[in-house]
């Protein structure tokens, strides 16, 4: 188990890597065998967690599910409404906003690439993350070494496969010098 690396009170979720307040992770009560205690935060944020025990529950209740899409359509009036109320809120227009222009950046980039391209990517990286070595062999992510949103291209010669926790320190890193390279920060 990784974990990404904590600084100024906030840390990358290592799912959605988006740098956050500790605040938005659930932590526990930590003892170690010396009886010393302190308190871990998880390595997803609370939205990314709740969002993937969601997932798993549905996963494994394809029955509950069913029941509850039973209800949703019974109640329809209900959900349209429920998810009305979501959109409204001010953290979901800011978590659409934040996928679209990922999007727009996405359809603007030259080049794509293959499943082939990722195969050989990973043989040429013989199956361990670009940046620490560790095994990338069970999950991974493809990185853009020149970022998108910095213009790199949507290429093969322009991917590496990072370790979930070494992508998304990359990002907490990118974003803390865009900022300061946009004087925001210091
Ligand atoms: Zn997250
Ligand atoms: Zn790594």
């Amino acid at each position: 188990m990784g974990w990404t690396v904590i600084k100024d009170g906030r840390r990358a979720c290592i799912t959605c890597c988006e740098s956050k307040a500790l605040s938005d992770f659930y932590s526990y009560r930590y003892t170690t065998t010396q009886g010393k205690s302190s308190r871990r935060y998880d390595s997803r944020c609370r939205d990314c967690a709740r969002a993937r025990r969601l997932a798993r529950f549905y996963r494994d209740h394809s029955r509950a599910l069913a029941v509850s899409q039973e209800w949703k359509k019974r109640n329809a009036e209900h959900v349209k409404a429920y998810a009305a109320a979501y959109r409204a809120l001010p953290e979901s227009r800011k978590a659409h906003n934040f996928h679209q222009r990922i999007r727009q950046a996405k359809s603007r980039a030259s080049g794509e690439y293959s499943q082939q391209d990722i195969d050989d990517l990973m043989a040429k990286q013989r199956g361990k993350c670009a940046a620490c070595r560790k095994s990338v062999r069970k999950t991974f992510h493809v990185d853009h070494i020149l970022a998108i949103a910095n213009g790199g291209a949507n290429d093969k010669h322009n991917l590496q496969i990072l370790c979930p926790y070494c992508n998304c320190s990359k990002q907490d890193k990118d974003a803390i010098k865009w900022a300061q390279e946009n004087g925001r920060l210091l």
